[in-house]
């Protein structure tokens, strides 16, 4: 394993195990109407909030589970994009990165979604 890294599956399953505990979020969506209009615009509010963090969080696990599949099946560290090594200061933040600050960058401008890279990797891949 290299140096510097830490132990990334376990980083990877902790945070998945993270995103993946939605209840509170599911609840908040699930809340009922209320007579006050002024609650209702409030529970709204908050319900709107939870989706967004359901939408995001369900991006974050499969980014997360795509990582830890690299990791299983090599690969991981390496950019989907370019195949160079992502860097190990990316990786320690960012321990699902699938591409390297400069293609993440690119993509970023591009305003192509991680989801797609991903999908092109595993088809390269299979
Ligand atoms: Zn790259």
């Amino acid at each position: 394993m290299t140096d510097g890294l830490g132990n990334p599956m376990q980083a990877l399953q902790t945070k998945l195990s993270e995103v993946t505990q939605t209840k509170g979020l599911r609840d908040a969506i699930a809340v009922e109407q209320s007579a006050d209009p002024l609650d209702t615009t409030q529970r709204a509010l908050e319900r709107e909030m939870a989706t967004v963090g359901l939408d995001r969080n369900a991006t974050l696990a499969r980014q997360i589970r795509a990582a830890i599949s690299r990791i299983n099946q090599g690969g991981y560290g390496v950019c989907l994009e370019c195949e160079e090594s992502i860097s190990q200061k990316r990786l320690a933040a960012v321990p699902w990165a699938a591409l390297c600050i400069h293609c993440q960058q690119r993509a970023d401008r591009a305003n192509r979604s991680v989801d797609e890279w991903l999908d092109d990797g595993f088809a390269t891949a299979a």
